[in-house]
Parts: C-alpha cells; sequence; structure tokens
C-alpha cells in the first residue's frame, strides 16, 4: 500500500481523544472534564426558538452575534474577540498563524496533550518547557522559551488541575518577544483570570471555552482574546464559517445567562472541594485543584492498575502513560451523588 499523506503527517499518531462511550447509561463518565449538569434553560428556549429554515443559509462568518454578547459579558470590545468551533480550532489557528514550519514553538509540559500535536502537525520545532517538581513554573522559563513565535501555557493547568501565580504570568507577557497563549478553558473553576493582560500587552492571548463549565462541550464554540492586531492576522487562518448558525444562536444564550454560570461553577467548587478531602482522608496524595477535576495519587495501588479497577466497575476517569503523569489519576467532578458512587468504589479498590 503506498503513502499518500505526507511524510510529516504519516509519521506521526495523532491525538487520542478521551473515551466517549455510546452506550452511557451504566457507566459513570468522570474522563474528560465534561459538566454534569444541564446547560442554561435559556440554551432549550433558543433551540426551540431556532428558525430552522434559516439553516439554508451561511452564518455570519465571524459570528459577530457571539462575538457583541462575549463583549458585553467580558467588558472586551468585539474587535477583540475572535470565536471558534470549541477552543481546539482556535489552538489550530494559532499554531497556522504564529509558527511556520521549522519554527519553534515552546509550551509547558505536563500541559494539554495536543500541544505537542499541533507542533507536529504545523511541522513545527517543538520546545517542551518542563514544568517544576511540584508542577510550578521553572524560573529559567524564559530562557528556555528563547526565541519561540509562540509559547503557550493553560492556567489553570491540565492535567494536574493547578494554577501558576499571575504575576508570574504578567511578568513572562512584558519580557517574552513572542505571542504568549493563556489557554483558559478551566478558569472559571479557578480564583483568578489573565483576561486583563489582554489590554496590557500587544503580544497576549487569552482563549476559553463554552465546553466545561458551561455544560457545552457538545456545542463547539471557543473564545480568543486579543488586540485586534493578532486578531486580525487570525481571522485570515480560520475557515471562512468556522462557527455554525445553530452554535451561534445557542452560544449568545449560553452566555447571556451568567446567573446560571455562576451557579454551575459554585455546585462544582463545593463538590471539589468535598472529594478532595475524602480522598485525602484516604492517604491519597490530591493537588490543589482550580478546575473542574482532581488529579490524585492513590495511597495503596498504581494509578494504572486502578484505573483498570475502575473502569470495570464502570466508573471512567482519565489516565495518561505519560512520563510525571503515569502515577496519577485525573477525576473529572460529577455530581455529589456520582461523587459518592466514585469514592465507595475507589475505597474498596485503593487497597
Ligand atoms: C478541554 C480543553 C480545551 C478544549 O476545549 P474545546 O473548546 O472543547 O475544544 C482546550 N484546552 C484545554 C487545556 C482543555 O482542557
Amino acid at each position: 500500500m503506498p503513502i499518500y499523506a505526507r511524510p510529516s503527517i504519516h509519521a506521526i499518531a495523532g491525538y487520542t481523544p478521551g473515551e466517549q462511550p455510546v452506550g452511557l447509561s451504566k457507566l459513570v463518565k468522570l474522563n474528560t472534564n465534561e459538566n454534569p449538569y444541564p446547560p442554561s434553560p435559556a440554551v432549550q428556549r433558543a433551540l426551540a426558538e431556532f428558525d430552522w429554515q434559516a439553516m439554508r443559509l451561511y452564518p455570519e462568518p465571524t459570528a459577530r452575534p457571539v462575538r457583541e454578547t462575549a463583549a458585553e459579558v467580558f467588558g472586551i470590545p468585539a474587535s477583540r474577540i475572535l470565536c471558534g468551533n470549541g477552543s481546539d480550532d482556535l489552538l489550530t489557528i494559532a499554531l497556522r498563524t504564529f509558527v511556520d514550519a521549522g519554527q519553534p514553538f515552546a509550551f509547558t509540559a505536563p500541559s494539554y496533550s495536543l500541544y505537542p500535536v499541533l507542533a507536529d502537525l504545523q511541522g513545527a520545532v517543538q520546545r517542551p518547557i518542563e514544568l517544576d517538581p511540584d508542577f510550578g513554573l521553572p524560573a529559567d522559563l524564559l530562557e528556555q522559551a528563547g526565541d519561540a513565535r509562540l509559547l503557550m501555557l493553560a492556567r489553570p493547568n491540565a492535567p494536574t488541575g493547578t494554577t501558576f501565580p499571575k504575576e508570574a504570568i504578567r511578568d513572562l507577557c512584558g519580557r517574552f518577544q513572542g505571542v504568549v497563549w493563556i489557554d483558559e478553558a478551566y478558569a472559571d473553576f479557578a480564583d483568578d483570570d489573565c483576561l486583563d493582560l489582554v489590554a496590557e500587552f500587544p503580544n497576549v492571548v487569552v482563549s476559553r471555552t463554552l465546553s466545561k463549565s458551561y455544560a457545552l462541550a457538545g456545542l463547539r464554540l471557543g473564545l480568543a482574546f486579543a488586540q485586534e492586531p493578532l486578531i486580525d492576522e487570525m481571522l485570515k487562518l480560520k475557515d471562512s464559517y468556522n462557527v455554525d448558525r445553530l452554535t451561534q444562536a445557542v452560544a449568545v444564550a449560553a452566555l447571556a445567562d451568567q446567573p446560571y454560570l455562576r451557579e454551575l461553577v459554585r455546585r462544582i467548587r463545593a463538590t471539589r472541594a468535598a472529594t478532595a478531602q475524602a480522598l485525602r482522608d484516604l492517604g491519597c496524595a490530591v493537588l490543589p485543584s482550580q478546575t473542574n477535576f482532581l488529579f490524585v495519587h492513590p495511597a495503596h495501588r498504581p494509578a494504572a492498575e486502578l484505573f483498570q479497577a475502575l473502569r470495570r466497575e464502570g466508573l471512567i476517569v482519565r489516565y495518561f502513560d505519560l512520563p510525571r503523569v503515569r502515577d496519577y489519576i485525573r477525576i473529572t467532578i460529577g455530581t455529589d451523588a456520582q461523587m459518592q458512587e466514585f469514592l465507595d468504589a475507589f475505597q474498596r479498590l485503593d487497597q
């Protein structure tokens, strides 16, 4: 069989998403950081009132209604907002806009496992920057990033759930000569965020998603915030109609319902605190989480074994067989009832 793909594409494995089982009924799904609660009732209304006949028309190319709603919600002009088909789409646009093939792309590690895959797809030179033993930023991060065109980091970080001091990020933005991309997929669950750095620095992009905190992973809507020169370059790279008409209508409704978002976040943070405490009481090491998941070093059994044992009981968590993280399991925060079911099984199995 001849190889038809470009050699650089044929050579790489591609990204492996977390398992999405087909029959959900019997499983407790705590593996891909989805929200256990339904999206806002405003989403249901938007779907019911949606003009299906309008689907024959192309959507507004830049998702203007979404950008205008986001502008009000976040207090940032619509001209500084770019919408994507999920924030993964925005991360792809970032690599294509800022890093030519053969140029260096820096990213922290361990972090979102999509970053190195995007580097390979673009033919960029990977420049991973290892976090400290406690998953903090290394003191020589700037030197390591060097002349990279783009530096990407997740704050709060995945899969660790931990965050970085904001002052360190601000300092980095001021001193790094390339673009700093702050992936804030989990910022709604955190104590602070870096959105204000967009006004402060011409080289900063902050990205958000409706997938986690808004309970809309099935919709696919991401937002990037940056000053106009960066946004305008990225606009050239995106697909002409990267956010469909239905997504635009639903995203506007979801973004406008901020009280509902705050209630979801309040519940998940409360469940997170209770679950972390319960796991610590069982002797586990639990990293301090600013996200909707916990990164846990089990007290007794190896993480890989425990992951399999939980799986056999219908409890799906995430396990990464990668350096530095293979002794941990990542547990998405579900409802209180789901976490109780998880804790009961965990206590039984981690012996
Ligand atoms: C989930 C996640 C994303 C992707 O979000 P989508 O908007 O669903 O594409 C991006 N970055 C990090 C760190 C994530 O965990």
